[in-house]
């Protein structure tokens, strides 16, 4: 038919396509790892996800809610969530917070913790605002708040090394007190924290947050709240909300993510919990975009808490079980990554255990005429000849202070006991070379 076409029609389009928001953010570490861990890894402990199992009491709520009588359940639900998970969620997180939730308006399920924080950019930051995030950072947060106009504003977290040999842990990774307080202004609209922390694991303390709440108070700023480790810390630490600090619960919008709750990333299923004057204005971008989230997810989801609910704080619950598996695995990299030299950050919480690797400068070849920072070169050339999959750290600091954290790797360790072993296989064989070399 192509020959009835006048010829301009027949023309490529010559015109820029390429909205300008998206200048400089098309670039994205998991596109990029994802597909070396596929092509090289035996082991991968890149990417955050487990290899285990979701437990067998949520799988059983899906295939109860697929094949179940209700067959509503594959239709259309209320679009700011599926009535029975935000009713659960505003029961559980208002034991959690103290104070009284109205489901259908302190409460916003969404495509996993990830549209959550999309919803919250979107819905705050303006041209010109200035949002503050702290270093290392969940990547996503830079080029989310670049697209909403935002002037993303880092602030590292300072590194002090515990002194006679100790292992470090991620709570030597502290906030300078007037470093934060000096990026406050009349720009910032809001801050971003991420307790338990992607990548470093670390859990703020009472103290670290009562100083970011201050902060907020004192300049008017908005805090978004990444919480999707929250039931995952180790050695007796405590999660504190940072919504239930004075002055916090009327400017914090807590996001959470059944992916890392219950084990199931996969699914896909996030909300968000907060004052309805904030939440509303997350409903307006959630209707304008997403509209619904899969219903039958949400049910399963929502049966879930229910069985958490009924079984809060005892042994049997997911939420205790969860974080001791967890702590063991944690423990058994450690002890791996020491064997070959490398030097663990004990992690407070998270899936993740960040690596020092700068033991291994020589063996890393440089990359003629390429500017890339050592942790990128290390994890590619530990993938292609070790068959190990990890992380670098310096993807997870902006352009500007990716050089002075080049020096570590990400692990993630929510793995099956027989992953864990593969692992510690492939590093004491590494050891056994380095040692006979
Ligand atoms: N926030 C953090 C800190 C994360 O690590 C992740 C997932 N890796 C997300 C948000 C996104 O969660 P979800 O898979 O529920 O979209």
């Amino acid at each position: 038919q192509s020959h009835f076409l006048s010829p301009l029609l027949q023309a490529k389009m010559s015109r820029p396509v390429q909205a300008r928001r998206l200048e400089g953010i098309d670039k994205n570490i998991w596109v990029e790892f994802v597909k070396l861990a596929a092509t090289y890894s035996k082991v991968n402990l890149g990417q955050g996800f487990p290899d285990f199992p979701a437990p067998e009491f949520l799988r059983e709520a899906l295939t109860r809610a697929l094949g179940g009588e209700n067959h509503m359940l594959h239709q259309y639900t209320r679009a700011f969530g599926h009535p029975p998970l935000v009713k659960v969620l505003a029961q559980f997180f208002g034991k959690l917070l103290g104070r009284d939730l109205d489901p259908m308006t302190n409460v916003m399920v969404t495509v996993g913790a990830y549209q959550a924080l999309f919803c919250c950019f979107q819905a705050f930051v303006d041209e010109g605002d200035e949002v503050i995030i702290i270093e290392p950072f969940f990547d996503c947060y830079e080029p989310m708040v670049k697209m909403a106009g935002g002037t993303p504003v880092f602030v590292p977290l300072r590194l002090k090394a515990p002194k006679d040999g100790k292992l470090m842990s991620s709570a030597d990774w502290k906030l300078d007190p007037a470093e934060l307080a000096s990026k406050f202004s009349k720009r910032t609209k809001a801050i971003v924290l991420n307790s338990p922390n992607n990548p470093l694991g670390k859990v703020f303390s009472r103290g670290e947050l009562e100083l970011i709440a201050d902060l907020c108070v004192k300049h008017d700023v908005l805090c978004i709240s990444d919480e999707v480790y929250e039931w995952l810390v180790y050695d007796g630490k405590e999660h504190i909300r940072i919504a239930s600090l004075q002055g916090m619960w009327d400017r914090t919008v807590i996001i959470g993510s059944a992916g890392k709750t219950f084990s199931a990333t996969g699914w896909k299923v996030g909300w968000t919990v907060g004052p309805d004057r904030l939440l509303q204005h997350l409903r307006t971008v959630h209707q304008n975009s997403v509209y619904h989230c899969a219903t039958i997810g949400q049910e399963a989801v929502a049966q879930g808490f229910q069985r958490e609910l009924m079984l809060y704080g005892k042994p049997e619950s997911y939420f205790v079980q969860l974080p001791k598996e967890l702590q063991q695995k944690r423990d058994w990299l450690v002890q791996s990554l020491e064997a070959v030299g490398m030097k663990p950050i004990i992690p407070e919480g998270t899936y993740f255990l960040v690596a020092d690797i700068s033991e291994f400068k020589s063996d890393v070849p440089d990359v003629p005429n390429s500017d890339e920072p050592y942790d990128y070169r290390f994890a590619k050339w530990m993938v292609k000849n070790k068959g190990l999959a990890a992380i670098p750290l310096s993807a997870f600091y902006s352009e500007a202070h990716k050089n002075n954290y080049n020096n570590f790797v990400r692990f993630c360790f929510a793995k099956e006991e027989a992953t864990l072993k593969a692992a510690n296989d492939i590093l004491q064989k590494w050891k056994k070379e380095k040692t006979s070399s």
